[in-house]
């Protein structure tokens, strides 16, 4: 699958709003949106019109994809199986990007960015149920138990995303236990979980014109 491979920050700066894609450093002053609040390459300064209408459905899309870091194809799939499925398509389509194993890990504190998750997730370093499950995109049931593999419990980058996350509690929908770095998924995510400055609305508005 297709890979986003530029600076990350860019994405930040496009949207004109920390997606935190970068764990520590998104909280600190070396964060390019605190620097340099405005669209990225040469005529990103001048940009300033207010987005309306179109525009602003599409920024709010970019935004979601971005954060949850999927591509459009795969987004829109996930679009498609929303407006399927019974009950409210926005909340539905969140649920499902909320749903995932990279998001998951990320959520329970086992990575400091969902990217970071992605990359342990596609190594091998994440199990459910005892299993090892190589797929970023797998959706998490109520009642699965999302552990880290016993063999990969030295690697520095969990003891580092462990730090970073004892701040935090985990969202409402999971149950943690970050020293044994496993948790559980307790009831699948509303949208009242999911504290994402998303206006899924437009998102749908978009896809279904
Ligand atoms: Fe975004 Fe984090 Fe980079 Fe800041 S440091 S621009 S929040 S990814």
């Amino acid at each position: 699958m297709a890979r986003y491979k530029d600076a990350v920050c860019r994405l930040c700066r496009r949207e004109g709003m920390k997606l935190f894609l970068k764990g520590a450093k998104c909280f600190t002053d070396k964060c390019p949106v605190e620097k340099r609040n405005f669209a990225p390459g040469q005529h990103g300064k001048d940009r300033k019109a207010k987005i309306v209408g179109y525009g602003l459905q599409l920024r709010e899309k970019q935004k979601a994809k971005r954060i949850y870091f999927t591509q459009e194809k795969q987004f829109r799939n996930y679009f498609e199986r929303a407006a399927r499925t019974r009950g409210v398509t926005g909340e539905v389509l969140l649920q499902q990007l909320e749903r995932r194993l990279d998001n998951v890990v990320y959520r329970l504190g086992f990575a400091v960015a969902r990217r970071q998750a992605r990359q342990l997730v596609r190594h091998g370093h994440v199990q459910i149920n005892g299993k090892k499950v190589d797929i970023p995109s797998y959706q998490v049931s109520a009642g699965e138990e999302i552990a880290v593999r016993e063999k990969s419990n030295k690697l520095g980058l969990l003891e580092i995303a462990k730090d970073f996350a004892s701040h935090q509690a985990p969202p409402a929908w999971l149950e943690v236990d970050r020293d044994a770095y496993k948790g559980r998924v307790v009831s699948l995510p509303t949208r009242n979980d999911i504290n994402l400055p998303i206006n899924e609305q437009l998102i749908v508005e978009l896809y279904s014109k």
